[in-house]
């Protein structure tokens, strides 16, 4: 049942390019994070989510230090290796420093064009709003010229329904994941979540639809194993997941930016482009690397841990992204105050061997069962 998204994993590359005839429309690659697809297929593009991959890092290193994090390096490595061929321009956020760099480096080394949609750190919604007036307006005419097509009302209002209905079948998911731990391996969940980064939303959605429908009638294995809560930006590397699938951990839900931050996003609202990517932007799950003093973590977190049973929460860092840093000690800190046991791992996409990442979350587990 889970063999198709497996399929699409492990042939990222060829599965681009069947999907790139079929469409017949520009790949565009997507860099992290929440940039709203919707913009890009309404606009006659076929968005592919970059979030990192485990070639080793050899000419990226020129231009990216050691202490950027292994996703902006490995993206890098892509395009500097020439195996992005198949990517006709790039779309970036200005998640992080290190995203705001890469931008430029792009734009220095490569003549593929690359547009961006730069979040606003602003005191108050107004402001806010404003800022995002103009950056929207710069982000759709950059895609219209990669495109060569307008982006029209009917094709966004299409385009917000295909897209939602993709998170909707995603969130299915996620509660069947929550109310019957365990029945869905921990490996092949996140597969599924990975292979909708590359394919075309509607194939995606029958993929997940057929999938839904077999999982319906299943049961959760007898027994309890430790719960999980996982709390990251991204949730590679898969092969972690069957280290856990094999020493007995369940993971009931996660934080991952493009995990349930970007799952739980609702439909994209299209009579105003700028209030609906303030909407798409900030709401509802908060993340590290958006401010918006309205939406707390602490609060976010601890619900989320309440609500899906789980034993505890593991954080998912990837060496060495300072928003997530700067955000963990008090998260840890909090949720230890309200007897929430937390450990946290740190890790590297380009890593060979899981001996130590195994040893400490079969520890934490441990502790768990304790
Ligand atoms: S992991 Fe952190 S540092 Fe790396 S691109 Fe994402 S937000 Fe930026």
């Amino acid at each position: 049942m889970f063999e198709p998204f497996h399929e699409v994993v492990t042939n990222v590359s060829k599965t681009i390019l069947e999907h790139e005839k079929k469409t017949d429309r520009p790949v565009i690659g997507v860099m992290p994070a929440y940039f709203p697809m919707e913009l890009i297929w309404a606009a006659g593009g076929y968005p592919v989510q970059l979030w990192g991959n485990n070639l080793p890092l050899e000419k990226s290193d020129a231009y990216l230090q050691a202490y950027c994090c292994s996703i902006a390096r490995s993206v890098l490595e892509l395009e500097m290796r020439g195996i992005a061929k198949m990517v006709k321009g790039y779309a970036f956020t200005s998640l992080c420093d290190t995203l705001i760099n890469l931008r430029e480096i792009y734009r220095r080394l490569f003549s593929k064009p690359t547009l961006e949609l730069s979040i606003p750190i602003t005191k108050t919604v107004e402001a806010r709003r404003t800022y995002l007036r103009s950056v929207v307006q710069n982000v759709t005419d950059g895609l219209e010229a990669i495109t060569g097509q307008k982006i029209t009302p009917d094709a966004l209002k299409e385009t917000s329904q295909l897209f939602g209905h993709v998170r909707a079948l995603q969130r299915n998911l996620y509660q069947i994941r929550r109310e019957k731990p365990g029945l869905i391996k921990n490996h092949d969940f996140y597969t599924v979540i990975k292979a909708g980064f590359f394919l075309p939303a509607a194939v995606y959605a029958q993929m997940l639809e057929k999938l839904l429908g077999n999982l319906d009638t299943l049961e959760a294995p007898n027994g309890k194993r430790p719960r999980l809560v996982l709390s990251g930006m991204v949730f590679d590397p898969l092969e972690i997941y069957q280290l856990m699938d094999e020493f007995g951990a369940d993971v009931v839900d996660d934080d991952f930016a493009n995990g349930w931050r970007t799952v739980s996003k609702k439909d994209f609202q299209v009579g105003n482009l700028s209030e609906g990517v303030t909407a798409y932007l900030f709401h509802p799950a908060p993340c590290c690397c958006i401010y918006n003093p309205d939406n707390d973590r602490h609060a976010y977190l601890l619900n989320k841990v309440k609500e899906s049973g789980a034993d505890g929460v593991l954080f998912w860092y990837m060496k060495f992204c300072e928003p997530d840093a700067f955000d963990r000690p008090q998260l840890m800190k909090r949720l230890k105050d309200e007897n929430i046991a937390t450990a946290f791992v740190d890790l590297e996409l380009s890593v060979a061997n899981f001996d130590a990442v195994k040893t400490r979350i079969s520890a934490f587990c441990e502790i768990l069962e304790g």
